[in-house]
Parts: structure tokens; sequence; C-alpha cells
């Protein structure tokens, strides 16, 4: 039986909304024609509470084949 390994995802620590986002910068990858992403900064922010909050890692259930 194949394992798909730990899945997880980011919850804001306030309202445990998963709707968050990281601050991070992109650059430009002429050959690959996409935006390839670079440092991501520890700022974080949630959608739903409007405002800067923390991140929390939440194990996901694995996915049934
Ligand atoms: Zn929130």
């Amino acid at each position: 039986m194949a394992t798909t390994g730990k899945r997880v995802t980011f919850v804001c620590y306030v309202c445990g909304s998963n709707n968050v986002t990281r601050d991070a910068w992109a650059r430009w990858d002429v050959k690959a024609q996409e935006w390839v992403l670079g440092d991501l900064y520890d700022n974080a922010d949630c959608q739903d509470c409007d405002g800067e909050t923390k991140l929390v890692e939440v194990e996901l259930a694995p996915v049934r084949a």
C-alpha cells in the first residue's frame, strides 16, 4: 500500500481558519516562464481576522485511495 506521507495545513491561531497568507517574494524564471517563489517571510495574515496572525501547523487525515 502506497503512503502519501504526512499532509498538513496551516491555520490562524486566533480563529482556526486556513484562509491565511504568508509574505514572500517571487522571481521571474525566464527558462520556466513562471514566477518562482523565493524567500518566505515570517509575517502571516489571516483573511478572516483581516490582520496579522501566527500560523499553527495542523496534521490532516491521509487521503483515501
Ligand atoms: Zn483568523
